[in-house]
């Protein structure tokens, strides 16, 4: 999608907060470390994750790994039988922080005006957050189905944390299989929110 390729030039250049300043978020020549685009196809659902691990692959990381909580998202997918370009990924902040230290309030303040965006792009049926911080973003409770400004959200624990144990591993793709059933209450029902 053109807006969204445009979104990500903004993106790359962006230097509006101090995580733009660490070398983790600069793409080199030596480096595959910079920012992460959200990936894939936004009509259906969109995954809405903290930040990129400063522990990543590439530019799309969930595309391009396949360990850890994206091989997690991944099983989750198979087990609906959608694959990984059916719904987009991606993340409130864009940048890692240094070996992944925590978020500060302010990095969400400034760079959440580029996920407000991706939405407003999309236009998503579902919003799934994932994790808490994202939770609270979008005002929901985990594994709680509710609405955002006529979007309706679904979050979910972050499948990074859900993917070290095994019985949070089977819950999280249990709450999964929940998605395609919302997607088809969603369809029968009116217009998708605006904001
Ligand atoms: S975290 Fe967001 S606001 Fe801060 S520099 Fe990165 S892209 Fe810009």
């Amino acid at each position: 999608m053109k807006d969204i390729d445009d979104l990500n030039l903004k993106i790359q250049s962006c230097e509006d907060c101090d995580l733009s300043k660490f070398g983790v978020n600069q793409r080199t020549e030596n480096t595959d470390r910079g920012k992460v685009m959200g990936y894939g196809d936004g009509a259906k659902v969109v995954f809405v994750a903290m930040n990129p691990s400063w522990f990543r692959h590439g530019f799309y990381c969930f595309r391009e790994d396949d360990f850890g909580g994206n091989k997690l998202l991944h099983d989750a997918l198979d087990a609906i039988n959608w694959s990984r370009d059916d719904v987009y990924v991606t993340n409130l902040v864009k940048c890692s922080t240094f070996k992944n230290e925590p978020l500060e309030e302010h990095h969400i303040a400034m760079c959440n005006k580029y996920v407000m965006k991706e939405i407003s792009l999309w236009k998503p049926k579902l919003i799934v957050p994932l994790g808490k911080q994202p939770a609270n973003f979008f005002g929901g409770h985990i594994y709680r189905k509710c609405l955002w400004h006529g979007y309706t959200i679904f979050p979910m624990y972050h499948p990074s944390f859900c993917s070290r144990e095994a019985e949070f591993r089977l819950q999280f793709i249990e709450e999964f299989k929940r998605i395609p059933k919302f997607l088809d209450e969603i369809n029968s029902q009116k217009k998708i929110g605006e904001f």
